[in-house]
């Protein structure tokens, strides 16, 4: 087993990235570097740096590089960070990758969830999120035990993301298709990349990934 894993999730929105991510943290002990969480505690907060991608990311457009790459660059320098740290959502495009380099920053392996445009549709249509801690439920695939209320802090009233609106939906996975996926080519050239099945339930897509990492 590798000492510290430098890990990051590709893959279409809608793909399970934040659901594994999540996971994995948990199980290395790493920390969840996730830029569009990050970004949305922006807007909660009601930053500046909040503000300037709002609007962005309600119309399902990403944000541009030099903001998530100063924020990626700032969360990568606290001292969590140092025994390896899991990305999701980051890069996102080819400069973003770039920036990565920049830094020094050779990644382990590169999880890219594979799943088709109509999973995706379907997925994040159904999609539900608290507003208060961040946990997500799918309302046929993983629907919280009681309607409407949070298994993981009790709050009542899920709510559907701004972004997963089908117009935005259509927008995020264009721009997947033309700025993120490239990317499968950029790191599989370097040799890091491992391709996961996306369909299936989250233990064994989990299942996979651990697999794929450790070999058990
Ligand atoms: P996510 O939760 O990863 O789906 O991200 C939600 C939204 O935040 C995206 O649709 C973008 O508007 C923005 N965002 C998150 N990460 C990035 C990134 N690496 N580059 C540009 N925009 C991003």
């Amino acid at each position: 087993m590798m000492e510290r894993y430098r890990l990051m999730m590709l893959g279409p929105p809608g793909a399970g990235k934040g659901t594994q991510a999540k996971r994995l943290a948990e199980k290395f002990d790493i920390p969840h570097v996730s830029t569009g969480d990050m970004l949305r505690a922006a807007r909660r907060k009601g930053t500046e740096l909040g503000e300037k991608a709002a609007e962005y990311m309600d119309a399902g457009k990403l944000v541009p590089d030099e903001v998530v790459i100063g924020i990626v660059n700032e969360r990568l320098d606290e001292d969590d960070a140092a025994r390896g740290f899991i990305l999701d959502g980051f890069p996102r495009t080819r400069p973003q990758a770039e920036a990565l380099v920049d830094r020094g920053v050779n990644l382990d392996a590169v999880i890219n969830i594979d799943i088709s445009d109509d999973e995706v549709v379907d997925r994040l249509g159904g999609r539900r999120s608290c507003p208060e801690c961040g946990a997500v439920y799918h309302i046929d695939a993983n629907p919280p035990e009681q309607d409407d209320v949070c298994d993981s802090c009790g709050h009542q009233g899920l709510m559907t993301r701004d972004d997963d609106r089908p117009e935005a939906i259509r927008q995020r996975l264009d721009s997947y298709h033309e700025k993120t996926s490239p990317l499968i080519e950029f790191y599989e050239e370097r040799d890091v990349l491992r391709n996961i099945d996306g369909i299936g339930s989250p233990d064994e897509v989990n299942a996979t990934i651990v697999y794929e990492l450790q070999g058990e």
